[in-house]
């Protein structure tokens, strides 16, 4: 058992807007009543232009908001850009490094670094996103490219943050890691967190990869494994709940 705190969180990529936020959130209050776990943050990442109506459709202090995305800069040239200043009064969490903004936006470990500077600056709280994709796994580079994806990403950042471990090839595949790939690789993630200077065991480290209401329990039982960042399944409010129940459970 450790004092870290856990997480449970939705990143909702690019779905729910307009009328679908309100029934989403009235769904899930339906489900998470007043008994709700404080000490478990529960987080929800949606898209950039349905903040707002997030954070009017957010009736109480159950759940935590976040941006899935933000530019390194507060103000210049950047068209189709959102600056950190313009959102951080709806927010207290970013994303970073999603492996698809990664993949398809092609930001590298040291724009990453800047970004979370830049949210650092502004007394918001990063989530840094890192993970392997097949090839590397099965060439045995893992260690090798989270390694990178941390040091590059932390430089001359002091301040803890949560890390969400999420192998590429788990995202969206239905495939999740194996209870011994997640339990061996946040426990390496917490060990070169120490050798960077960070306190790791302080450090919350997330799992987030085709995580469902089959496989959560499972997870959630490893000692290292602080909570949950999950896609597909976080569209469903019941499916969220009962992996939020599971991450309650354990704790
Ligand atoms: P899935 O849960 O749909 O695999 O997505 C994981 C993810 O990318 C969360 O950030």
């Amino acid at each position: 058992m450790n004092n870290r705190i856990k997480y449970c969180v939705a990143n909702l990529k690019m779905n729910l807007f307009g009328d679908d936020v309100k029934n989403y959130m009235l769904d899930l209050d339906k489900l998470f009543d007043k008994s709700i776990n404080k000490k478990l943050k529960t987080i929800i990442f949606p898209s950039i232009p349905s903040l707002k109506d997030f954070h009017i459709n957010i009736k109480n202090d159950n759940y935590l908001l976040g941006t899935q995305n933000i530019h390194h800069k507060e103000y210049g040239s950047f068209t189709g850009e959102v600056s950190i200043k313009m959102i951080s009064q709806l927010i207290e969490y970013v994303l970073i490094g999603h492996s698809e903004r990664r993949q398809y936006f092609f930001e590298s470990n040291e724009l990453i670094n800047k970004k979370i500077c830049n949210v650092i600056n502004h007394k918001l709280k990063p989530i840094l996103c890192i993970g392997e994709s097949l090839d590397e796994r099965k060439n045995n580079n893992t260690e090798e490219i989270l390694n990178k994806q941390l040091t590059v990403a932390l430089n001359n950042i002091n301040e803890n943050l949560i890390i969400a471990y999420e192998p590429i090839w788990a995202i969206g595949t239905g495939e999740t890691a194996s209870s011994e790939i997640v339990k061996e690789t946040h426990s390496l993630i917490r060990s070169i967190l120490n050798d960077i200077g960070f306190d790791g065991e302080k450090i919350s480290i997330l799992y987030g990869g085709s995580v469902n209401r089959n496989n959560a329990k499972e997870l959630i039982a490893l000692n290292d494994v602080d909570g949950f960042l999950i896609g597909g399944a976080s569209l469903d409010v019941k499916h969220f709940y009962d992996i939020y129940n599971f991450i309650e459970e354990s704790n």
